[in-house]
């Protein structure tokens, strides 16, 4: 296996940001994997695992190596009259495997149409929208251990799903490369369209019992609306995640906010819109030189084109003192800026 030197990132994640890595290669087989990642350790390289870069914000120069995980396929290992259980190779594109699915009429995971990335990524931060998240139809995935040096199959409860969180961006950063991922889904549809947004777009359409398709069309619909295709306008989707706040906190915020959007959440807490505090704050539509704020969402941070990392991070960073400032709430940045 070889590694080709000073590769141009620049088309591999979705801002667009220019980053040349150092060492670069795509892997499908597990001997070739465990071939880079002997040169890896050997040369006491840091090691980025890089899928469709649509979480990431690169920064110029990325020492050591970057290693994409190129496995495809889809299987069913198991189904019956309700349910089956398909594998889907990491490398794989999330929305096409989405699509795939409901050709094959397989259900859960229609609200979750279009976002971008690959189906590896995806368990990484739990990936979720319009009241849906992976976790709900995860199964179990293979990944190969770093430390042992092997093969492991990691069940729901082991990989530790939260809100846009996993074990393998807290506890165990680093350790796994995801192979393949297990869903558990059903051959029956149950329209998950509790969501404003969905159920709104469905009303002005005149669908009272969705069907799968329409759901998904929905979704996608609903999306390219509101946010701007990377080709055309580099982001990484949300910028920022929606903050989780007690009930008190939240209460305080109603009082002097009364048009406040906020969720409440299974464990009691609430999830405030991000989106609505930057709005509020003032930001949506603010440019800064190369980079700003989306002027259709204000979740949405964008390269106009010619921007860097580390403007990005600057105008984050202003975003989340105002929003400090004005409301007492921290927002926490969603993808991973690399290097740290
Ligand atoms: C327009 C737009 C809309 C978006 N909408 C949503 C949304 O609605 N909901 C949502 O949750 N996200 C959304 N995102 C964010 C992003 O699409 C997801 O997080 C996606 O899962 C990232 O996939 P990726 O392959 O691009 O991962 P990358 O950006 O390449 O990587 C993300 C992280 O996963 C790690 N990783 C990647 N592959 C593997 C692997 N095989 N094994 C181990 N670690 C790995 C990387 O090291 C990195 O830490 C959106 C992004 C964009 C640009």
């Amino acid at each position: 296996m070889q590694w080709q030197k000073d590769i141009d990132l620049t088309h591999k994640n979705s801002f667009g940001f220019p980053a040349i890595a150092d060492h670069f290669a795509e892997v499908d087989q597990i001997e070739d994997l465990e071939s880079v990642l002997d040169s890896v350790e050997k040369n006491g390289w840091p090691l980025l695992i890089l899928g469709g870069g649509s979480n990431l914000v690169l920064r110029e120069k990325i020492p050591g190596a970057v290693l994409s995980v190129a496995t495809q396929g889809l299987n069913i290992l198991a189904d019956n009259e309700h349910t089956a259980i398909i594998e889907v190779g990491a490398g794989e594109n999330w929305h096409g495997f989405i699509t795939q699915l409901l050709q094959k009429g397989l259900h859960g995971l229609e609200n979750l149409a279009l976002i971008p990335g690959s189906v590896g990524a995806a368990p990484v931060q739990n990936i979720g929208a319009y009241g849906v998240e992976i976790a709900d139809c995860f199964h179990s995935l293979t990944a190969y251990d770093r430390i042992n040096k092997e093969l492991v199959q990691l069940g729901k409860d082991e990989c530790q799903f939260g809100y846009r969180d996993s074990l393998f961006k807290s506890d165990a950063k680093g350790r796994y490369i995801i192979w393949t991922v297990r869903f558990s889904l059903s051959t029956v549809f149950t329209p998950k369209i509790g969501y404003k947004g969905i159920s709104d777009h469905l009303d002005a359409l005149g669908i009272v019992e969705p069907s799968a398709y329409q759901v998904y069309q929905a979704v996608c619909d609903i999306r390219m609306g509101k946010l701007p295709l990377p080709t055309e306008l580099g982001n990484a989707g949300s910028f920022f995640e929606n903050p989780i706040v007690t009930e008190s906190t939240y209460q305080r915020l109603k009082a002097q906010f009364p048009d406040i959007v906020a969720y409440p959440d299974k464990a009691g807490h609430f999830k405030l819109a991000a989106g609505w505090l930057i709005d509020r704050a003032g930001w949506k539509g603010c440019r800064v030189g190369e980079v700003g704020v989306y002027d259709k969402q204000a979740l949405v941070l964008v390269n106009y084109g010619q921007g860097l990392a580390t403007d990005l991070l600057k105008l984050a960073e202003d975003i989340s003192l105002s929003v400090k400032n004005q409301f007492d709430v921290k927002l926490k940045i969603e993808p991973r800026i690399y290097p740290e």
